[in-house]
């Protein structure tokens, strides 16, 4: 759903950016099918995903609103809705935050994509915009959470201090990071190397300044919110994470890291599905990423350039 202020090449960057991922990246009829007593009379399939891309000046919010409810949360009244609606969009504005992904979990009919404060219609002129703001690159990681999130939206949710049912947040958002670096190369919009050796510099600044961090800090979503608002926190989330994914993949293998760990999650969890597709606990996993990160620049480039040829 396209609103006021959002052009017809701010769609099209949109689209290009969803089939990228989409034609690799789906869930299945069995993982989408759920049986709630809310949602299509008991048991239903929870193939819906809403993308809105809206402009936070010029769209009629009223109007984003309604549609969010005609949509999205099947469980609730007008009133409720509503003001469920409102919070999608203030979420939206929050500042630095491009765009996001939320899933179709009980009370859901669906899931959504909120575009607010990335501007879809234009492309980004320099490497750090390039890589935060990119319409098609940004797609592709909200997306891919989309693709996570369609793993476990039968789940019960994990207290907020432990690893959730996803697994660490590193994992979340690095996954969804990388697959969005790796396509940008395949697709030619960003080279691969030139995003990641640019990630690679901004960690290593923000180490020199920050020895001690660790991914054992971006585990649980209590973790998350302590990281929120500091310096490091793109640093950390993304690019760390991105990189860690990268060795993990190196360690096993794109389809361990990528499909058959989340297909894993609903019957194993998320420490078992880990142990099972990268071949160790994730203690052992920060200790052989440590030692990847204390190899010189080129090295660490040098051992995942491969991947970029592989999916
Ligand atoms: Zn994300």
């Amino acid at each position: 759903m396209s609103y006021e202020g959002v052009t017809q090449t701010g769609i099209d960057y949109v689209i290009e950016g969803i089939s990228s991922v989409a034609e690799r990246f789906n869930p299945t009829i069995t993982q989408l099918t759920v049986g709630w007593d809310s949602f299509q009379g008991g048991v239903g399939v929870q193939n819906y995903l809403g993308i809105i891309l809206w402009d936070h000046v010029k769209s009629d919010r009223d109007l984003i609103t309604g549609d969010i409810c005609a949509f999205r949360y099947s469980e609730l009244g007008l009133v409720e809705c509503l003001k469920a609606a409102e919070l999608n969009i203030s979420i939206g504005l929050y500042p630095g935050l491009s765009a996001y992904a939320q899933s179709a979990t009980r009370t859901h009919n669906g899931f959504l994509i909120m575009t607010a404060a990335l501007n879809v219609n234009e492309l980004p002129n320099n490497l750090t915009t390039a890589v935060l703001y990119d319409p098609r690159k940004v797609m592709v990681h909200e997306y891919f959470h989309a693709y996570q999130q369609s793993h476990v939206i039968d789940l019960a949710q994990k207290p907020s201090n432990e690893i959730s049912e996803y697994g660490p947040i590193w994992f979340i958002e690095g996954s969804a990071e990388y697959v969005s670096v790796l396509i940008s190369g395949q697709k030619y919009w960003k080279p691969f190397e030139t995003i990641m050796r640019f990630y690679q510099r901004r960690i290593d600044e923000t180490l020199t300044g920050f020895p001690q961090l660790s991914l054992e800090n971006i585990e649980t979503h209590d973790q998350k919110r302590l990281l929120s608002g500091e310096p490091y926190e793109i640093e950390m989330m993304y690019y760390w994470s991105a990189w860690a994914v990268a060795h993990a993949i190196n360690l096993s293998s794109y389809h361990s890291v990528l499909y058959a760990y989340w297909e894993d999650l609903s019957v194993y969890g998320p420490t078992i599905a880990w142990e099972r597709n990268i071949g160790m606990t994730f203690e052992e996993f920060y200790d052989s990423f440590a030692e990847f990160w204390a190899l010189d620049s080129p090295t660490k480039w040098f051992k995942i350039a491969w991947q970029i040829n592989a999916m």
